[in-house]
C-alpha cells in the first residue's frame, strides 16, 4: 500500500517522501486508517515492524488537521528507556519536518539544563511530548504541566513497561490526562497483565496483531555450548576468525558487561560499553559512536535488546542465554534489519542449557551447534533429553525433528 492511499496532509508527505518510505508496512497498513478514524488501539507489534511511525504518522496528521489547543501539550508518548525516547523523538522530527507540529523527549539521567528546557516546554505545551514514565511523573507533581487539553495517548512497548515495574507511574500520570481522549497500545507480547492494564485504559480498542515470535529468516543463528570460563576466549576467537564490521554483544549483567569490555579493550578490539551505571551522555555518546560504525564493537546489558534501531549490524553475540524467547527474539533481530543478513551467536553455559532449550521451542527451530576450536579446551555435551520435572511438556521434539529453518 502507499503512503499516497492514506490521504495524509501534503507537509507530511514531504516528511515521508524524505525519510525514504515508499509502502507501508503491513503493522502501518492496519493501524494507520484506524488511528485517523479516531479509534482506541491495541496492538500487539515488535520493533523492526515500523510501528513507531505507525502511530507517529497519523498523530502527526491529527494534529495538522484538527483543531486543537496551542497552549496544552497534546499528545503523551510514554515509552520504557530513554533511548527509545531519544530514538522516537528522532523519528518524529524526520517525519513532521516540514510540518509545524512541535516536539520534545522528556527522560531522566539529563543535567540541569535538560529540565530547565523540559519543564519550559512542557508548561507552555508542546504538540508532542516522548516520555519515560518515572520522569513525566515528576514533572507532573511539580504543578506546571499543561494536561487539560492532552488528546492523545499512546503507550510503546507496555509489557516492556510493566517488566520494569512502571505499572503505577504510568496509572499516575493518566489520572492526571483528561478522560477524553484516544488511547493506543502497542506491546510485543500480549501477557494477561497487558490485557487487564488495557481494560483500564482503552476505550472499546480495535486489536491488530502483527506480533512475530520467529527470528527473521535472514539471521545465520549458531549456539556454542560452553563452560562459563570458555566464553571470554571465544568471542576473541571469533571476533579474529572473522570480518565482522560491527558487533553487538549482550551480557545478562554489568559485571560480564565491564568484564568482557575490559578484555576486549586489553587484547586490542576497538569495544566499548553500555549499561545503566554509565551517566546518561556517555551513554549517548558510545551508542553514536556505534551507530556511526566508528566503534566497531559494543558490549551491553539488556538495555538495548528492545526497541533500539540501529541498522547494519552484521553480528549480535549473546554472550549469555537471554531470558525467555522473546529476549532471544529481539536480541538477535537486532540483525538483519532492512535488506541486510545477519548472524547470531548464542553462548550456552552448562546451567543455561534448559533455557535455551525453551528458546528452540519458542521459535520453533532447533539452533545449529557450532563446534569450540580445540585450543579452547574440551566443552560440556548438550543434554537435549526433556526433563517432565522441568518442561513440563513430554512432547518436545529431538533436535533432529525440527526444521532447521525458522518457520
Ligand atoms: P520501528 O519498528 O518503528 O522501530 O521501525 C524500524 C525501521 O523501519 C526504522 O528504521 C524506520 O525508519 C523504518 N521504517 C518504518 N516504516 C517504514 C516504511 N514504510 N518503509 C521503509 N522503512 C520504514
Amino acid at each position: 500500500m502507499k503512503f499516497t492511499e492514506f490521504g495524509f496532509d501534503q507537509r507530511l508527505m514531504e516528511g515521508i517522501e524524505a525519510s525514504g518510505y515508499e509502502d507501508a508496512t503491513p503493522v502501518q497498513e492496519q493501524v494507520i486508517p484506524l488511528v485517523m478514524a479516531g479509534r482506541d488501539l491495541i496492538a500487539s507489534a515488535q520493533t523492526g515492524t515500523g510501528k513507531t511511525a505507525a502511530f507517529l504518522l497519523p498523530l502527526i496528521n491529527k494534529i495538522i488537521t484538527d483543531p486543537h489547543e496551542d497552549h496544552t501539550n497534546n499528545a503523551l508518548v510514554i515509552v520504557p528507556t530513554r533511548e527509545l525516547a531519544i530514538q522516537i523523538a528522532q523519528h518524529m522530527e524526520g517525519l513532521s519536518y516540514f510540518t509545524s507540529v512541535s516536539s520534545i523527549a522528556v527522560y531522566g539521567g539529563g543535567d540541569g539544563n535538560a529540565f530547565v528546557q523540559e519543564k519550559k516546554a512542557l508548561s507552555h505545551g508542546a504538540d508532542v511530548v516522548i516520555c519515560t514514565p518515572g520522569k513525566m511523573m515528576a514533572h507532573i507533581k511539580m504543578g506546571y504541566v499543561k494536561l487539560n487539553g492532552l488528546k492523545y495517548l499512546i503507550l510503546d512497548e507496555a509489557d516492556r513497561m510493566l517488566d520494569m515495574g512502571f505499572f503505577d507511574d504510568i496509572m499516575f500520570i493518566i489520572n492526571h490526562l483528561p478522560k477524553k481522549r484516544q488511547n493506543l497500545l502497542f506491546s510485543a507480547t500480549m501477557p494477561q497483565k497487558i490485557r487487564e492494564m488495557a481494560r483500564k485504559i482503552l476505550h472499546e480498542p480495535a486489536e491488530v496483531n502483527i506480533s512475530i515470535s520467529k527470528p527473521n529468516e535472514r539471521i545465520k543463528q549458531e549456539a556454542f555450548i560452553v563452560y562459563d570460563t570458555q566464553k571470554i576466549p571465544l568471542v576473541k576467537y571469533l571476533l579474529q576468525k572473522h570480518n565482522f564490521k560491527s558487533v553487538l554483544i549482550f551480557c545478562s549483567s554489568k559485571i560480564s558487561v565491564k568484564q568482557l569490555t575490559r578484555d576486549l579493550k586489553r587484547a586490542k578490539f576497538l569495544a566499548d560499553e553500555i549499561h545503566s551505571d554509565l551517566e546518561q551522555e556517555k551513554r549517548e555518546d558510545v551508542l553514536m559512536q556505534f551507530k556511526s560504525r566508528r566503534l566497531p564493537i559494543l558490549v551491553a546489558t539488556d538495555i538495548l535488546s528492545r526497541g533500539i534501531d540501529i541498522d547494519n549490524i552484521d553480528l549480535v553475540i549473546n554472550y549469555d542465554v537471554p531470558h525467555d524467547g522473546e529476549d532471544y527474539v529481539h536480541r538477535i533481530g537486532r540483525t538483519a534489519r532492512a535488506e541486510a543478513d545477519g548472524t547470531a551467536y548464542t553462548f550456552v553455559s552448562q546451567k543455561e542449557q534448559r533455557k535455551f532449550l525453551a528458546i528452540e521451542k519458542l521459535i520453533g527451530n532447533v539452533v545449529p551447534k557450532s563446534p569450540v576450536p580445540e585450543e579452547l579446551g574440551e566443552t560440556p555435551s548438550y543434554n537435549t533429553t526433556p526433563s517432565r520435572s522441568h518442561s513440563g511438556n513430554r512432547s518436545f521434539k529431538k533436535p533432529g525433528q525440527f526444521r532447521n529453518k525458522p518457520r
